[in-house]
């Protein structure tokens, strides 16, 4: 079997590796303590056991795919990374999921939520996605990990603000926070109507661009890119690739009828 795909690290654009091993003494506490290791993957389409209009390594179970088949590819997904995962049954808002309880093996996806933090090692957080922007976020100093789902809708809304609030919650500071901005239709190919740049641009400044077609487009990650820096998020890193160009990728605009990829993220437990 091939392994799910790998993703991108904030530092290391295009680099295959998925995690990146912080050791470093944090200031203000007593002696040394080591950061918590945070690990980072984005999921393509290889290795999973869907058909048809799925194929193969579908992750959701609201697309209309077989249940069998998603059930084994989300056991495979926790196999492969070793840690049990969450999942969002996402509505394009700004609810935050509070994960403070290991998950069991094929619990009900979140109901109602676009996002989910957690302080706990070991338990993966996943988001779900077909050309909206996967955003994983961590603070490994304060051991804080975090998901959010950024469509048109919810990026508007302010999905990753509400995230990133949840995550100070449970510790994490600002400047400390890193982000993986995930595979996502590019600002050359997402075209909307006119009407609809300018309103999305007012909400999140620097999305509204010219598509290759000089028509009007949003660039989603350009938008919420702006939006980290002036809360205060310092490294800011993305998984370059365009979902509608790239097919190893699920691309909802490009073929309408088809699966989700997953952006998942965690704290290593030991
Ligand atoms: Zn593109």
């Amino acid at each position: 079997m091939t392994p799910p795909g790998r993703a991108a690290l904030p530092e290391a654009h295009g680099r295959p590796h998925t995690a990146r091993g912080v050791r470093e003494p944090v200031s203000g506490t007593k002696g040394h303590v080591s950061a918590a290791r945070v690990r980072r993957v984005v999921s393509t389409r290889a290795g999973g056991r869907s058909t048809g209009d799925f194929t193969s390594f579908n992750l959701s179970s609201g697309v209309g795919d077989d249940r069998v088949a998603v059930a084994s590819n989300r056991r495979r997904l926790s196999t492969e990374l070793g840690v049990p995962v969450v999942f969002l049954d996402q509505v394009h808002g700004t609810r935050v999921a509070m994960v403070d309880v290991v998950p069991r093996s094929g619990e009900p996806d979140r109901p109602g939520t676009d996002a989910a933090v957690t302080a706990l090692p070991g338990v993966g957080l996943a988001v779900l996605a077909a050309d909206c922007v996967p955003v994983l976020l961590a603070d490994p100093g304060a051991g804080v990990v975090g998901v959010a789902h950024a469509g048109r809708v919810g990026a508007a809304a302010g999905v990753l603000p509400a995230t990133v609030a949840a995550m100070e919650a449970l510790g994490a500071r600002i400047g400390a926070v890193e982000v993986l901005l995930g595979p996502a239709v590019c600002g050359g190919c997402y075209e909307v109507p006119a009407a609809m740049r300018a309103q999305v641009d007012a909400v999140l400044p620097g999305s509204g661009v010219r598509t290759r077609r000089g028509t009007p487009g949003l660039d989603l990650r350009a938008g919420l890119h702006r939006q980290l820096t002036a809360l205060g998020v310092a490294r800011i890193g993305g998984d370059p690739r365009c979902t509608l160009e790239d097919r190893d990728l699920y691309s909802h605009r490009r073929d309408r009828r088809t699966g989700r990829l997953a952006g998942i993220t965690w704290l290593d437990a030991g």
